[in-house]
């Protein structure tokens, strides 16, 4: 099988998905979760058919229809071309080096990182999506960007802290200034649709705010004029971070209307705000959403709960777009 751009060419073997087949190559194929919930691996398939044991849940007849595979779960039944990548108006996917300018805690679970690129070797992309941090033993970690693009050598993530989390935990407690890191991106579909002119509503579980940040200063910065509701989750409050970014936001751009949500204030938090779950909050708001775009990241749980409620709630499919973060799959065996 071969895939593109790069017509790289490897042996997939009786029983083997493509990314299964990849991997024992050595063959870097973005690739997340492995259990057809992330759509990191989405191709699209430019020659030949595949198989699913089980209809993939990432991947929707429509998608499926329209020539879109989702590799780890994809079984060849005769020899395949594949393009990869984030679709034809993204980038390809590179590796850079990245020095890590700037670690600062945005909240007591979350750390925001500035890296650095080569002047020399910008990464291009559009706000949504993400890279992968390549680790020494063949893992990969996927954060999302959190600044709109630039220049494309300054690159901010929001780093959530995950119990017993081999990356994150180093983020907190070894990860210096200055230190080298290797990346690959851009990577991901989750994007802002700019042919829409329907009202936008924003949905950011967590850390799940570092993607929707990114789409947001992209469209103030570009002067975009639509009413954009931005929802904010998360347990406590010293849970939400870059309140004064915000507030900064609204103050100057009448057009964004910004909804903090707790679902477990403390008694000290002495929150006056919204209580409950992300997705209850925007169905209380908008119990209908067929005339809205919505735009949610964040956990899988919330995204899961999303997609039914929203669904319930009159959103089509083609106006729902949301980044799950799924947790990464082991690194592959070497060999
Ligand atoms: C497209 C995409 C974008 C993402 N963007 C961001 C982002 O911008 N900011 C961010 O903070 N995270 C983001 N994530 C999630 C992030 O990739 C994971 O939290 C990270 O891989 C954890 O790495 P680790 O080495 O610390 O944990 P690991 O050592 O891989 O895992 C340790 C244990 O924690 C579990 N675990 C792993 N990740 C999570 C998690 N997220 N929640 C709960 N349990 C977990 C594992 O199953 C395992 O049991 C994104 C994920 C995807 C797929």
């Amino acid at each position: 099988m071969e895939l593109q751009p790069g017509g790289i060419t490897f042996d997939v073997l009786p029983g083997e998905t493509v990314l299964e087949a990849a991997l024992r190559q050595q063959i870097d194929l973005p690739h997340g979760c492995q259990e057809g919930l992330c759509g990191n691996c989405l191709g699209r398939l430019l020659a030949g058919t595949v198989a699913y044991d089980e209809p993939p849940p990432a991947l929707d007849e429509d998608a499926r229809a329209g020539g879109l595979a989702l590799l780890c779960q994809a079984r060849p039944l005769e020899n395949l071309v594949v393009a990869i990548g984030a679709g034809e108006d993204s980038a390809p996917p590179l590796h850079y080096p990245a020095r890590v300018e700037t670690t600062q805690r945005l909240a007591p679970g979350v750390m925001q990182l500035w890296l650095r690129l080569p002047a020399a070797a910008p990464l291009p992309y559009q706000p949504g999506q993400y890279i992968d941090i390549l680790l020494p033993d063949g893992g990969r970690r996927a954060f999302s960007l959190a600044n709109a693009p630039g220049e494309g050598t300054r690159l901010e993530l929001h780093v959530r802290r995950v119990a017993g989390g081999r990356f994150t935990g180093w983020v907190f407690d070894g990860l210096q200034a200055g230190q080298l890191l290797r990346i690959h991106g851009p990577l991901g579909r989750f994007r802002f649709d700019r042919q829409s002119s329907r009202p936008a509503i924003l949905v950011a579980g967590g850390t799940g705010f570092a993607p929707i940040k990114a789409m947001i200063e992209s469209l103030l910065a570009g002067g975009d004029e639509r009413p954009l509701y931005l929802f904010r989750g998360a347990r406590r409050r010293s849970g939400l971070y870059l309140d004064d970014l915000v507030d900064d936001w609204c103050q100057h751009h009448p057009n964004l209307n910004d909804t903090p949500v707790l679902s477990e204030p403390l008694p000290g938090d002495d929150w006056q705000g919204a209580r409950g779950t992300l997705v209850d909050a925007v169905v209380r708001r908008y119990p209908d959403l067929s005339g809205y775009d919505v735009y949610a990241a964040g956990p899988p749980a919330m995204i899961d709960a999303a997609t039914a409620a929203f669904s319930a709630h009159g959103l089509p499919p083609g106006q729902f777009h949301h980044d799950r973060f799924e947790f990464a799959a082991p690194a592959p065996a070497r060999r």
